[in-house]
């Protein structure tokens, strides 16, 4: 990617979610080779997991946000572009490295 404003590889935005189900596998992942222990199977559909707000597979460190399993990554990844309607939605949602979908809500005493 060559756009500064929409960095992948430092973002990770459309890679926050606090919904456990909100990476579902398509017809078309079947010969991905994603790690098993990051899936998960509920009511006939497979999932990938996400903890602590993220895509288990989400790489957060050195000030970056990288998919591990990048070649590998599902359908419906593949099909989130950069710069696209959805792109800019997330990233106003969660901002850069998922920043307001991890903030901790102020308790009030
Ligand atoms: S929200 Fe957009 S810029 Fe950020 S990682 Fe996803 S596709 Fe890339
Ligand atoms: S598989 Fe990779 S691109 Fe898809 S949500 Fe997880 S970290 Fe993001």
């Amino acid at each position: 990617m060559s756009d500064k404003a929409f960095d992948c590889m430092s973002c990770g935005a459309c890679c926050f979610s606090r919904n456990p189900r909100y990476l579902k596998l398509l017809p078309w992942d079947a010969s991905r080779a994603l790690p098993p222990d990051g899936l998960f199977s509920e009511n006939g559909e497979t999932y990938v997991k996400f903890e602590c707000g993220h895509c288990v597979h989400l790489n957060l460190s050195n000030c970056k946000a990288a998919c591990s399993v990048y070649e590998n990554r599902p359908e419906a990844c593949r099909a989130f572009r950069a710069g696209s309607f959805e792109c800019v939605k997330a990233i106003r949602a969660n901002g850069i490295m998922g920043e307001r979908a991890r903030a901790v809500p102020e308790v009030v005493a």
